[in-house]
């Protein structure tokens, strides 16, 4: 006993005398204290590579950049050794997963990764890092050395670098000389946008399944390199509360195994240990579930590691030092603290298991390839699907690294889950069907995202309790309990290569499908190339075409005659869009091409309101499809600068969701005189509350109907007596956490042409009523959501309500659009309706 104290007192020592003299600690380097600065993103990665350069067992490496250019790095830490020997463990490590062929050397390592700054305003995470860098690579915790010959720790200091500078500046710019604890003071009430986001705005930590930002993009892709066996991701939440660790809280998804299950209760345990014995609060089991994919923790448990959120009290607003309700000063050293125990709590419980770590986790790919879990054993995904939406399914799984491949058993008749009339029915396989197999690495995770309502062990959600994905891209896709086997050659996908022939046509006629068509119309409008659509179906040259294909003649081009073959072939190219071309304007059936039933396509000047009163998210979502997806030019304009624009400029304004009530005036006057709003989510109280719109007198319609017939509950009635443990509950029945219901479309719109007759969204909150003097076009007539939950009071109020509608006012137009229809930019069918009404 006394031997192994002394031996270990003399490695503490002998380490701390080499290493630790002559690397310095982030105090030395950064010529103050940490905790009593906000440390600029540049100055964290200085130090991080100044560790790179004089330690032995840490490496940085770059693996890209933010929004707005600054580095994403990581740093693996582990001994000398370990570190040389990294590409053998890498290699072993995926080969066991089956993601890569080859043969293993034998030797696994498990990979322990360690993320914070997920959310740029949570600032203590990057402070947190800097600290447990030194701590390892100077060895002065307990342990750390075996620690660091058993394991390879992967640490990302800042996730978000935009952010975190944002949340930074902004505090170095508000906060008094000696920090102000007074929770009033400017330092702790930063403005809009909130620096929890990234530069579009995007929650990242939102985003991990869908990875539509470049952030999440290039870490995931780096992850994917690695495959860890343990993620943990730091956050901040509310200054009142204490710590959360694991366990997580109910639902857990049912693909989380038992043993990632037991590894959460001893990762509470090892917290749990060292944070009584600093006799610091926390809790666990609260809050933070492990259900909806789109985090950094239900994520790398569904890609088999073991995923964790780890959340200190402080968040956005706690500063350097904060004063709380119970008269506590909370401090961002104490703040430091938090994360630095929980990062020692997570590498100890690791080693600890390391064994244990790496056998289940190749027993969990093993079983996804051979006893795949889910009920549904094969998913097929109709190749008549629109090409573009199925180009970005395609990109979804490449990323998610889940196979697929042509099917099999063409020509056969199953019994299968059809998806878009959310049912059982049958399915006849045909050429260029797209077969999902169950049997695979990533099998968990086909469950995850293609089961066609997710199981919660609980309604109480943190977040989507739906997300099943032929809903959200509207796909035709069907599930089959039966293993069908892949065709032996991979998917070739057509490449569109239109050519200039030796006659110049009437008119190039494209049928319109989908995104890729929009994305052509917007390219036409900054080369200015006018272009028509077809309001009815038509057929020309015993070609048919549908509602919303787009017409470029020559006629309407004259301006640009000597470029005009030229430019429609060159645009309709990169947009990957089969051009038809035809000699007469003269329809065999339907309208001819140069009828009032053919208008023209409007290339409309856009303005998307930003700013105070503005949801964020909703913002970031449109602003990021302009200039990200569609490539079309948009200007954001600040509601603070609002009163000084004269939006008669813009031919479209469009509303995130937000308040209004400042604007209205203004807003009013804009459509009354000619103007084009676009209205999203709470925007469109703006106009439920005018007297003169015919929304404001729908809504008193149906008020007046609700209380005509509204059960009166007597003043005795036992009923009422509720107990206060069950409000919570209790408020559920009255909303939808995030479920999916079917829309109905009136196809005869030009605003859904391209979605079909019927469309699914992602629905938060209860619908407008119909409009009696305005047009209807998209709503609800069901009252059960196709996935998800949904209270039972929200249910009775959702059927029959509103979802798409507009109406004219003045000689102006109003469009509502009542719920995101392109969530967090995953939904991809969204895209559609969102172009259709800025183009048409
Ligand atoms: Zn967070």
């Amino acid at each position: 006993m006394r031997r192994i104290l002394f031996t270990a007192i003399f490695s503490v020592f002998f380490v701390v005398a080499s290493d630790s003299q002559t690397i310095k600690s982030p105090d030395e380097f950064l010529g103050y204290e940490l905790g009593t600065r906000f440390t600029f993103h540049h100055k964290a990665v200085e130090y991080f590579k100044y560790i790179s350069d004089v330690s032995s067992m840490a490496d940085y490496r770059e693996y890209g950049y933010s929004y707005e250019g600054r580095p994403l790095g990581v740093c693996f830490v582990s001994s000398e050794k370990n570190l040389k020997n990294l590409e053998e463990y890498r290699k072993n490590n995926l080969i066991k997963t089956g993601l890569v062929k080859g043969e293993s050397s034998g030797k696994q390592v498990p990979f322990i990764w360690l993320g914070y700054n997920i959310h740029g305003n949570e600032s203590v995470g990057l402070e947190a890092a800097m600290k447990t860098l030194f701590t390892l690579v100077a060895s002065t915790y307990q342990g750390a050395d075996e620690w660091l010959k058993s394991c390879i720790i992967i640490i990302d200091p800042c996730q978000n670098p935009d952010g975190r500078d944002l949340y930074a500046n902004r505090y170095r710019t508000s906060r008094n000389t000696i920090p102000d604890p007074d929770k009033n003071s400017w330092e702790h009430n930063q403005e809009w946008p909130s620096a929890r986001l990234n530069h579009y705005l995007f929650d990242l930590n939102r985003d991990w399944t869908w990875q539509t930002q470049i952030e999440t993009q290039q870490r995931i892709e780096l992850y994917n390199r690695y495959m860890p066996h343990v993620f943990a991701d730091f956050h901040e939440m509310g200054t009142e509360s204490t710590f959360f660790f694991a366990p997580g809280a109910e639902p857990w998804h049912e693909v989380i195994t038992p043993w990632q299950r037991e590894f959460n209760e001893l990762m509470g345990k090892s917290n749990a240990e060292l944070f009584d014995s600093k006799s610091k609060l926390y809790f666990t089991k609260e809050n933070y579930d492990l259900f909806c994919p789109s985090f950094g923790d239900t994520w790398p448990l569904f890609n088999g590691a073991m995923g964790f959120t780890f959340e200190q009290g402080g968040g956005g607003v706690s500063g350097l030092a904060y004063k709380k309700e119970s008269g506590d000063t909370l401090t961002l050293k104490e703040r430091i603290d938090g994360h630095f125990t929980a990062s020692m709590a997570t590498l100890k419980v690791s080693y600890e298991n390391s064994e244990k770590l790496i056998s289940e986790f190749n027993r969990f790919f093993e079983e996804n390839e051979k006893r795949p879990p889910f009920s549904y054993k094969s998913i097929i995904i109709k190749g008549s699907n629109d090409k573009s939406i199925l180009g970005s399914l395609f990109q979804l799984l490449d990323r998610n690294q889940i196979r697929y491949g042509p099917a099999g058993s063409l020509g056969k008749k199953f019994k299968a889950f059809d998806y878009a009339a959310n049912k059982e029915g049958e399915l006849t396989i045909e050429k260029d069907d797209i077969l999902i197999s169950a049997y695979q690495p990533q099998s968990r995770f086909v469950q995850v995202l293609f089961e066609p309502d997710s199981k919660a062990s609980d309604s109480l959600s943190y977040d989507l309790t739906a997300w099943s994905i032929p809903y959200a891209y509207n796909l035709k896709a069907y599930a089959l309990a039966d293993q069908i086997k892949h065709e032996e050659e991979n998917i070739e996908s057509e490449k569109v290569t239109n050519t200039i022939g030796p006659d110049k046509p009437y008119a190039y006629i494209i049928n319109y499908y989908g995104f890729s068509e929009i994305k052509l119309i917007a390219a036409l409008h900054k080369k200015n190339i006018k272009s028509r659509y077809s309001v009815k179906p038509f057929s020309i040259n015993g070609i048919d075409f549908n509602r919303g294909s787009v017409i470029i003649t020559r006629g309407d081009n004259q301006l640009n005659e000597n470029k005009f073959d030229e430019i429609v072939t060159d645009e309709a190219n990169k947009c990957q869009v089969k051009l038809i071309q035809v000699k007469t304007g003269l329809s065999d059936s339907g309208k001819d091409l140069g009828s009032a039933y053919s208008p023209l396509m409007k290339k409309n000047s856009i303005a998307l309101l930003c700013g105070e009163g503005t949801s964020s998210g909703s913002v970031g979502e449109l602003w990021y499809l302009f200039e990200r997806e569609l490539e079309y030019p948009v200007t954001l304009i600040n509601t603070a600068n609002a009163e000084r624009v004269d939006f008669r400029d813009y031919d479209v304004l469009i509303l995130p969701s937000g308040s209004y009530s400042r604007l209205k005036d203004t807003i009013m006057d804009y459509v009354k005189k000619g103007g084009k709003v676009i209205a999203f989510e709470n925007a469109i109280s703006v106009f439920a509350t005018e007297k003169t719109t015919a929304l404001f007198k729908a809504v008193e319609k149906r008020n007046t109907e609700l209380k005509a017939t509204e059960k009166k509950v007597k003043s005795d009635d036992p009923s009422l007596l509720k107990k206060f443990e069950d409000e919570r509950r209790q408020a559920l029945s009255e909303r939808s956490a995030r479920s999916i219901y079917k829309v109905n479309l009136d196809e005869t719109h030009p605003y859904v042409f391209g979605l079909g007759i019927e469309w699914f969204i992602m629905k938060r909150t209860a619908g407008y009523p119909f409009l009696d003097k305005g047009r209807n076009i998209g709503y609800i007539t069901e009252k059960d959501p196709v996935a998800g939950f949904a209270g039972y009071k929200f249910r009775d109020k959702i059927k029959n309500t509103l979802v798409i509608g507009s109406e004219n006012i003045g000689s102006g137009e109003v469009v509502y659009i009542t719920d995101d229809p392109y969530l967090r930019a995953f939904w991809k069918s969204g895209r559609i309706l969102l172009g259709n009404v800025v183009f048409r």
